[in-house]
This record gives C-alpha cells, structure tokens and sequence, in this order.
C-alpha cells in the first residue's frame, strides 16, 4: 500500500481536486484506492454526495479513544462512491472540536498511520485530503504519508503560502526525525495571463528540484465537476485538465517506484 497527502496551507489551491482525480485516475487502471477526508470542512465528502454535518462514522470516530486506534476501521468506510475501485474515508464536521481535544494526549499524531496499518492488505494507494490550516490532522497526514504533493496556484500570494508550508513541513519533520519526499504541483495555470506565466516561471527558479515539470491547467470541467459529485476521469478522459493530471501521476508514479505497476 502507497500513501500519498495532498496538503497546503492555503485553501482553494486545488488539493480536492488532485485528490479525486488523481484517485479516479489510479482506479481507472484497476488499482483499490482508498480516499480519506482530513477537511473538517468535508469538501472530499461533499464531492460523493455524503453530507459531513449529519453523517454517522467518520475519520473523527478514530480520534475517541485516547490516542489508541479502535478496530474495525472499514465500519467507517464508504464504497458506494460511485467510482469503482475507489473507497471513501469520510469526514464529519465535528473534526473541527479535535484540535482542542487533543492537546497533549499521547500518540495523538500517529492515529491515520496506525488505522491505515489496518488496511494495508485492502487498499494499493491511500490519497489523504487535508484541511489547509496546520494541526492534529495535517500532523497526521504527515506523519503517514510517504509523498507529499504540494499543490500551489499559480499566482503571487499563493507563492508566499507555499513558502510557509515548506517551513511547516521542514518543523514537521524535525520532530519527526523523517525525510518526506514531496512534489510541488502548479496549479489552475492559465497560460494566457501574465499572474500565471510569471508565477510559474519564478516557481521555476526557486525550486528547481521539487517543481513537476508540467502544470495543472485551469479547465472549467473540475468545477463542474465538484458541483455535480462526478469524478472528472469518469467525466471526460479527454479535457486538458485530465490530460494534465494523467502525465502528473506518471511522474509520481515513477518517482516513488511504482511506476513498474502501470
Ligand atoms: P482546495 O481543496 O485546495 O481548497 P479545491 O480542489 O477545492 O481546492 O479547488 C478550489 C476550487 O477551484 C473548486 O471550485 C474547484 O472546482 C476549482 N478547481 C480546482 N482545480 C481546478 C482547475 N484545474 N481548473 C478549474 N477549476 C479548478
Ligand atoms: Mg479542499
């Protein structure tokens, strides 16, 4: 099983949608992808129809039992996604008490690696969706995963949010004592304006190393498609946006060693 999170600090940059298309598109080739909801605002829940204020499991479920993971963690699994092969880990808007309720309990930032430890023979790729503001869950997600994709729009202010989350992640994994990986994807690029191309073009500079070599292009299809619950590979196979997120994850295929899966 291959865990990958998708975070950034900064909302609206595109990590939903990474999330579920890239989840789409590994599902499309026959892999069991797990989709897990970090988001106390539940938009990745949302996308599949549930609702995150009234639904009755969810990743919260997981953090009541004092820093211990219960078993039975498929009760709070969703695969009536109406995506074959792809599951969802819902999320339920009281996660957003957790972060006062788990100050200083112990084993608290290990709880989704260890519930997923559970599912290590169900599942070839986990997606986690993250909330945009650091805590008990990105904590989580980090401390989980084993690739970081880093979405950023492709305009100036999302560039200064980019910067914090890299200290974030350098802080995380000092205390962690781990390496991460991480890919920084740029994100709703719109090459016929100057914001788009400049930004890109600096991305490119500052990080030449962690940069993917493309862009995710603005394509109206994903917000059409967050709006009716449709899963975009499902969609149309054939817009830019897809396209774009197809060569995406051949590269993090190849660059995290599965690419031999395909
Ligand atoms: P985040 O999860 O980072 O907050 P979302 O994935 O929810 O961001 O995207 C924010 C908004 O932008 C949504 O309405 C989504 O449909 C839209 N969106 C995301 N990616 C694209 C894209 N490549 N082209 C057009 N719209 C997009
Ligand atoms: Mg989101």
């Amino acid at each position: 099983m291959r865990i990958w999170a998708v975070a950034n600090q900064k909302g609206g940059v595109g990590k939903t949608t990474s999330v579920v298309t890239l989840g789409g598109l590994l599902a499309e080739r026959g892999k069991r992808v797990l989709v897990a909801d970090l988001d106390p605002h539940g938009s990745l829940t949302s996308w599949f129809g549930y609702d995150p204020d009234t639904i009755a499991h969810s990743v919260f479920d997981l953090f009541q039992h004092e820093g211990k993971v219960p078993d039975g963690l498929p009760a709070q699994l969703i695969t009536d996604t109406g995506c074959p092969g792809m599951s969802l880990l819902p999320a339920s808007t009281a996660l957003a008490t957790l972060e006062r309720r788990m100050v200083g309990v112990e084993g608290m930032g290990l709880i989704i690696s260890r519930a997923l430890a559970q599912l290590w023979d169900d599942f070839d790729y986990v997606l986690l969706d993250n909330t945009p503001s650091l805590g008990v869950l990105m904590v989580n997600a980090l401390a989980a995963t084993q690739h970081l994709v880093i979405p950023v729009q492709t305009e100036f202010l999302a560039i200064k949010g980019l910067e914090r989350m890299l200290h974030t992640l350098q802080m995380v994994m000092r205390s962690q004592k781990n390496q991460l990986a991480y890919t920084i994807v740029p994100t709703l690029f719109d090459r016929r304006t100057q914001a788009s191309v400049k930004s890109l073009n600096m991305l490119r500079k500052t990080y030449p190393d962690t940069l993917w070599r493309f862009a995710i292009p603005v394509d109206t299809k994903f917000r059409d498609a967050s709006q009716s619950g449709q899963v975009p590979s499902a969609l149309d196979a054939e817009t830019h946006g897809v396209r774009a997120y197809r060569r995406l994850l051949d590269d993090l295929l190849e660059q995290t060693g599965g690419a031999g899966e395909r």
